[in-house]
């Protein structure tokens, strides 16, 4: 398994999905939003949507979905038939940057210069190339001139991460958020992506107050919103937000948050993306600590760095007795450290990350769902085979565990 993370966010949205779309609806749609702005919104893994600013010189792309469906998504887009001049990117997560590999060499890719830093880098490992980079970054505005129409490009202040950005198109009235706005729902904040609560809210008022009245507000994930609904939306989550940091002032954890009668009527605010509200809490929870956690890959690979992994280890064990309230030593942290290894190639350091989170979180069957893909990857099918036996043991639903086993046990070399 990817990540926990991944992992989650399938669960969340494949019965929503169910629900929202019959079998034989096409993955892709494309919907006009005014004369020359398009939707094109993808139904799986989960509802996102890119959007199309098309010109008399040629198309601007905005987010370009996920990698799965990226040749369907380019035939989408060579439906227009116009070169793609421009693609643009709102923030660094996988669901908008999915079909970069399809424009490379022939547009120019543009994002905020975070996007590169979270592709790219992951504390003291050594940097990498990743196959979604874009082209170009800048730090706060960019302004595009196509056919004699601006594209207003503003970095916006931490919110759902810290890369993203909103797109103004003055002569169609359209503002593109990326996931800045949710889906009638909670909004996604990725706090280990930079993200921020408070950041959000302001990033409401900026966009509330700077942009005229008739502006169509378009998001990652949801429908377009009108400037009122906007005010509606950022109103309501102000005020949850006011609630808990009173709770939570008062002594209540993320426990009691989550069932307190105070916050209730806010529960409507998780009917498409349910998951969202715990990573909501979780998020000013932690704002509202006085020294938040530190992530303990950060010391981690900066000893793989100077010292190798064995004495990485060491460090880790170390800390977690020495330093146990500085660091977040939770299982998923060195879960993800392990594939940021595996992204590069260092197979060996990968395994042994890995073989460290199975022993500290023995009946975690995604840690050992883990451990066996880097087995997979250092080609030892003997210990793939005993690992994903290992997680199916733990979770009998484990299907990846299931057919990976088939897999090796058809073909054994
Ligand atoms: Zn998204």
């Amino acid at each position: 398994m990817k990540k926990l993370e991944m992992l989650l966010f399938l669960c969340l949205f494949s019965l929503f999905i169910l629900t929202l779309y019959g079998e034989n609806k096409e993955n892709i749609t494309v919907e006009k939003i005014t004369d020359n702005v398009f939707k094109i919104q993808f139904t799986a893994p989960f509802m996102t949507n890119s959007y199309v600013f098309s010109t008399d010189e040629g198309l601007i792309l905005i987010d370009t979905g996920f990698a799965d469906s990226a040749d369907e998504y380019l035939q989408k887009i060579e439906k227009f038939s116009k070169k793609v001049l421009y693609v643009l990117t709102t923030h660094f997560h996988d669901d908008h940057l999915g079909a970069h590999s399809k424009f490379r060499g022939k547009s120019t890719i543009i994002a905020h210069s975070n996007v590169i830093k979270h592709l790219c880098n992951y504390y003291s490992l050594p940097p990498m190339k990743h196959s979604s980079a874009p082209d170009l970054t800048f730090e706060e505005e960019m302004i595009l001139y196509v056919s004699g129409k601006q594209i207003i490009i503003k970095h916006l202040q931490p919110g759902d991460t810290d890369s993203g950005l909103s797109v103004y198109i003055p002569s169609e009235k359209v503002l593109l958020t990326g996931d800045i706005i949710g889906p009638e729902n909670f909004p996604y904040c990725d706090i280990n992506g930079g993200g921020s609560v408070k950041g959000m809210l302001a990033n409401y008022q900026e966009l509330i107050n700077n942009y005229p009245d008739d502006t169509i507000y378009l998001s990652g994930h949801g429908k377009p919103y009108t400037k009122t609904e906007l005010i509606n939306y950022s109103n309501e989550l102000d005020e949850h937000y006011v609630i808990c940091t009173k709770l939570i002032k008062g002594g209540m954890d993320l426990d009691g948050l989550k069932t307190a009668p105070e916050l209730q009527k806010f529960e409507h605010l998780t009917k498409i993306f349910a998951g969202l509200k715990m990573r909501w809490l979780t998020a000013i929870l932690n704002e509202m600590r006085a020294n938040p956690l530190e992530s303990i890959n950060k010391p981690v690979t900066k000893k793989i760095a100077n010292s190798g992994i064995d004495a990485a280890i060491e460090e880790y064990k170390h800390l977690k007795t020495s330093d146990a309230t500085k660091y977040n030593f939770s299982e998923n942290e060195l879960n993800v450290l392990g594939y940021e290894l595996l992204k590069r190639k260092m197979i060996t350091e990968a395994v042994k990350i890995f073989e460290l989170n199975a022993a500290e979180f023995p009946e975690s069957w995604n840690a050992y769902d883990s451990l066996a893909e880097a087995y997979l990857n250092a080609g030892d099918n003997e210990n793939a085979i005993k690992f994903y036996s290992k997680s199916l043991e733990l979770n009998p639903e484990n299907n990846n565990a299931k057919q990976q086993i088939e897999k090796l046990k058809k073909n054994p070399d």
